[in-house]
């Protein structure tokens, strides 16, 4: 993405518009990933009076959008999501062009977003409070969950649909107002998600703030945003916590992985190697959950080398806009240069290069941004490609010869979003499972979730409830207890 000034188009800051004929603010132009030629849109940035005014108009509407009944409320998000099921197409095409991935990546994304944000519905409709029995005759004692008020969704590049539905949704139906600030690489998606609620939600209850770190920065210390949940890097994610800490404003943070996929000796190797490569090549590795390590018994070594030159071999590279494209580009040239510096990082010290570890043009027009699907062999934990987030397509091939040797490996990065056991034998599969340091454990699958458990990770991988099931809920209301005679 370059910064400059176009004449026209430009998309507004806010949506719906806030402040009309002011002096033009910054406008930022967005490029194409798989064609760095190719202008994507231009955005304009919100100053920071239009935060102000955003989270103002928030705060405004949150009585009213509160007080409503649960079922109304829950009908105006279903009629949402009922035009942006109607919009998939617009939505799979702006998330292909500036995100990259391939175009049924984009359309598995927004079904995948929409049968999650109806089961949110479903949770919501179960969702409240109690009574306990009280130490008096002629008392109820209740304990209720209220909404919190404007709350800040703040979100990555790599999701761009379903990163901001997994927020906006469960706080809006329990009756919170909320401001959704896209990544800047990739805004085009939520501005659609946020015009497609013009004339459902009630004016202020949802709205699109444009911008890069400053105004996400200004909206988390906002003193009238009562919640802030972030999708992002674990840096940003420590800057968020501390500010919001000072303000005693709850956070929810998801954050990066380094997640593995242990092989154990009885596995049969082509077939879960299938799932495996498409979990860590979906999204060219750019996935939280993205699988960046195998850690396989040193009986398949060689084996799991040559299928990946196989299955690496197979995927077509290219604009995710054309159908036989199964490898979409890097999504910001940051991005590339980062995997490619973390690889050359990773051989320096000690990673044997097995596979792939070059940035390439797919074709020799080719203006995108491409990595080569790696596999780097390493014996020793401390490699920079075991311990730090790629998010990129590269594997680490790494090698156990007992169950707690698999098990210490794959507990030795910081990070502890999701890992996958592909094991038959029963007492592998016990230890990994009280072992495991991690927010989702897959035995005998790829790391795919289901729409209705708790998205979640501990140790650097995140904090405070999940995004997706009933938990996230709780996080966008807070308790009060009641006395009542
Ligand atoms: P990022 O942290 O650079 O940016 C994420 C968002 O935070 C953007 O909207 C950005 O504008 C905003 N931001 C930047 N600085 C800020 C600040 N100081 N205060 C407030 N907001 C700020 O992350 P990214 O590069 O867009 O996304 C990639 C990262 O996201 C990876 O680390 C990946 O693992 C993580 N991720 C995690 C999950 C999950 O569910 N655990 C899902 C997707 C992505």
């Amino acid at each position: 993405m370059s910064k400059r000034t176009l004449d026209a188009p430009v998309a507004p800051a806010i949506w719906p518009s806030l402040m009309a004929g002011e002096t033009p603010l910054q406008a930022v132009t967005c490029y194409s990933p798989a064609d760095q030629t190719e202008k994507t849109g231009c955005y304009e940035w919100a100053n920071s009076v239009h935060v102000d005014a955003a989270v103002t108009k928030a705060t405004a509407s949150f009585t009213s959008w509160k007080n409503m009944p649960l079922p109304q409320r829950s009908r105006l998000v279903s009629q949402w999501l009922e035009t942006i099921e109607g919009s998939a197409e617009q939505l799979a095409a702006q998330i292909t062009q500036q995100q990259g991935k391939p175009l049924r990546e984009a359309n598995a994304e927004i079904g995948k977003s929409l049968r999650e944000a109806r089961m949110m519905i479903a949770f919501a409709a179960n969702h409240g409070g109690y009574e306990l029995p009280s130490s008096h005759a002629e008392q109820r004692n209740l304990c209720l969950r209220r909404p919190l008020g404007a709350i800040a969704a703040i979100c990555p590049w790599n999701f761009p649909v379903m990163t901001p539905l997994r927020k906006v949704v469960p706080a809006l139906l329990v009756g919170n107002t909320a401001l959704l600030k896209p990544s800047e690489y990739t805004p085009a998606a939520a501005l659609t998600l946020v015009k497609l609620a013009d004339g459902i939600l009630p004016d202020g209850v949802l709205q699109y703030v444009c911008g890069g770190a400053d105004v996400a920065a200004q909206l988390v210390a906002h003193h009238n945003i009562k919640a802030v949940a972030f999708t992002g890097s674990v840096t940003t994610g420590q800057k968020i916590a501390a500010v919001a800490g000072a303000n005693l404003t709850p956070v929810s943070l998801e954050l990066g992985g380094k997640n593995a996929a242990i092989l154990d000796r009885d596995c049969d190797l082509p077939a879960v190697l299938e799932q495996v490569f498409a979990a860590a090549l979906q999204c060219a590795g750019q996935r939280c959950t993205a699988i960046s390590r195998l850690i396989v018994h040193e009986s398949h070594r060689d084996r799991v080398i040559e299928l990946a030159k196989t299955y690496f071999a197979k995927l077509i590279a290219g604009d995710g806009r054309i159908e036989r494209t199964s490898l979409g580009p890097i999504t910001t040239a940051g991005q590339l240069k980062a995997i490619e510096g973390i690889v050359e990082r990773a051989v320096s010290a000690g990673a044997e290069l097995l596979l792939g570890g070059k940035r390439f043009a797919p074709d020799a027009s080719s203006n995108g941004l491409f990595f080569q699907p790696t596999l780097l062999g390493c014996s020793n934990l401390q490699n920079p490609a075991v311990q730090e987030e790629v998010f990129g397509p590269v594997l680490t091939l790494e090698t156990f010869n007992s169950p707690e040797e698999a098990i210490e490996k794959l507990n030795a990065t910081k990070f502890g979003l999701t890992a996958a056991l592909f094991s038959n034998d029963r007492h592998v599969q016990d230890l990994v499972q009280s072992q495991a340091e991690v927010g989702m454990l897959h035995i005998n699958h790829g790391t795919t979730p289901d729409d209705n458990m708790p998205f979640i990770g501990t140790k650097n991988s995140g904090l405070g409830t999940g995004s997706v099931g009933r938990s996230s809920l709780d996080f966008f209301t807070r308790e009060q207890s009641i006395y009542q005679r």
